[in-house]
């Protein structure tokens, strides 16, 4: 990096310049620094977390990405560009803010293609998710992994063990660079075309949880990154940025309940369509067949963490077990629980028994006829009991049965900054903030009360994108 500071004041922070910062190397950083080098820009990219464990939350991930296409030889249907805006805005109760959550899906596909000329190859999603979805065949550290080639290769510079710990303000109230913790010690670099804050939501920071999210997220299992502490949403709050979005709320996911409490990556339980759930006392709880299970996981956790005592069981026959996809849809931590009766099962899940004969054979008993397509909102439904099962309603009688402890987890927040669709950051005055951009999951006012399956990493890619090209044209 070109160095400032050949003649440093006693106990100044070293100095280095740069056209472009980027803060953070998770799939909206990654996005950001490789777009604005495109167009020409020099651009440092600052990562917190050591080398080998590089890339946010994104290395975690599937990276499984919802975006406009036809139907293709993967399975998924025609997907319009409108249709992605109805599902987005539908989800979040008509919450999300309209101009961005259409500048995301007007540009999702330009830039999965984007990421396909970069060499990421594709394969088919999650089965059964209502038909969008494609994945990255490698994965999440894949996609991560071929984005740092990339930027290395463009001569893009990158430090690791760096943490941005404040924003650099000038006498015009214009933010020009980073203050940052290295392994050099304390060091300033400063960036000429901009900021960009790609480095992710307060999940990780029990304390801004607790005070956010409520007594409960103390304990919440962490899926994926230790580093994302809320550094960005702070340090450009305390220089004036706007918070905005749903900070009272977070995505998490259905997990098998032995997951690690730390970084355990996708041990979700995707298949509870196939099943019910019950709680301690051996009765179901919720509706598991209310919508495709993209648009249902993220609320089923919250309301097992939240309302049905921390942990419940989701159970199963032998018709679902052996289905081909079920294994596709659960990464087992550890061995299920097996019963020949349903007696036997409630003893080995420690409920109570009689209350578990009632709910699965009432359940069983209530069910209609009708065909049964998991691709399809079947309506295959329970008639009669309460909650009801309002699709893929199969009688769960094939011994052996199965049971699979779950709970639900923290996997990123909800609330961030208020940001214009060029990512820049706006004040609380109303005004863009000169030189300060977020993308991916510092942004806010994208996703509220629930959570439309593959939709994060392609809104990091495609606001990372977008603010790396700005901020590059705005360079001296
Ligand atoms: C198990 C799991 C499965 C998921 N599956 C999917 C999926 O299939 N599809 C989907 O769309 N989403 C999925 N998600 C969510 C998605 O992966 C993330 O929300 C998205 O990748 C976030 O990208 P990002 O670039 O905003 O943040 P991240 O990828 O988290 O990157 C942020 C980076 O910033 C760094 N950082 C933090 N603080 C600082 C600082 N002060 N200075 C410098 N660097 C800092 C961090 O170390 C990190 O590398 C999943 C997440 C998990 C954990």
């Amino acid at each position: 990096m070109p160095d400032l500071s050949s003649s440093p004041r006693a106990g100044a922070a070293a100095r280095y310049a740069t056209d472009v910062l980027v803060v953070g190397g998770g799939i909206a950083g990654l996005s950001a620094a490789i777009s604005a080098r495109e167009a020409g820009a020099a651009v440092i990219l600052i990562e917190k977390a050591p080398r080998d464990q590089r890339g946010g939350n994104t290395r975690f991930a599937d990276a499984q990405m919802r975006f406009p296409h036809e139907a293709d030889e993967f399975g998924t249907r025609d997907y319009t560009a409108d249709q992605m805006f109805a599902d987005l805005m539908r989800i979040s109760r008509g919450r999300a803010n309209e101009a961005l959550i259409r500048t995301l899906c007007d540009n999702a596909r330009a830039t999965a293609e984007w990421l396909t000329a970069m060499g990421l190859e594709w394969e088919q999603g999650y089965p059964h998710t209502a038909g969008y979805r494609r994945s990255p065949k490698s994965g999440g550290q894949g996609l991560v992994d071929l984005l740092f080639r990339r930027f290395d290769g463009m001569g893009g510079v990158v430090s690791y063990e760096t943490a941005a710990v404040s924003l650099i303000v000038d006498e015009q109230r214009r933010v020009a660079g980073v203050r940052c913790h290295s392994p050099e010690g304390v060091v300033d670099i400063e960036a000429s075309g901009g900021v960009i804050l790609a480095c992710g939501g307060f999940q990780a920071n029990v304390e801004m949880r607790v005070r956010y999210l409520g007594r409960f997220a103390d304990s919440l299992i962490l899926r994926g990154s230790r580093y994302n502490t809320g550094d960005g949403l702070n340090m450009a709050m305390a220089a004036g940025a706007a918070p905005a979005g749903q900070w009272g709320d977070y995505h998490s996911a259905v997990l098998d309940a032995r997951s690690p409490k730390i970084e355990c990556g996708v041990t979700a339980l995707y298949n509870y369509q196939m099943g019910i759930f019950v709680d301690h006392q051996g009765r179901r709880f919720l509706d598991e067949g209310e919508d495709f299970r993209d648009h249902t996981y993220v609320k089923f956790s919250k309301f097992i963490v939240e309302q049905a005592g921390g942990e419940a069981w989701c159970i199963f026959d032998q018709q679902a077990y052996q289905r081909e996809e079920f294994a596709r849809a659960w990464r087992p931590v550890g061995p299920p629980v097996l019963a020949e009766t349903i007696e036997d099962l409630a003893r080995r899940i420690d409920v109570p028994e009689a209350n578990l004969v009632e709910t699965m054979t009432g359940f069983n008993a209530a069910i209609q006829p009708g065909a049964y397509d998991l691709d399809q909102l079947d309506g295959k439904r329970t008639l009669g009991i309460t909650p009801p099962k309002s699709n893929w309603a199969l009688p769960l009688d094939q011994p052996p049965y199965v049971a699979i402890p779950v709970t639900g987890g923290i996997t990123f927040t909800f609330g961030g900054l208020r940001c214009d669709t060029l990512a820049r950051v706006i004040d609380t005055r109303g005004t863009v903030m000169d030189g300060l951009y977020a993308a991916g999951e510092p942004m806010g006012e994208i996703f509220y009360y629930n959570y439309p399956g593959a939709s994060s990493v392609i809104r990091g890619a495609v606001f990372g994108r977008i603010a790396g090209r700005d901020a590059a044209g705005r360079r001296a």
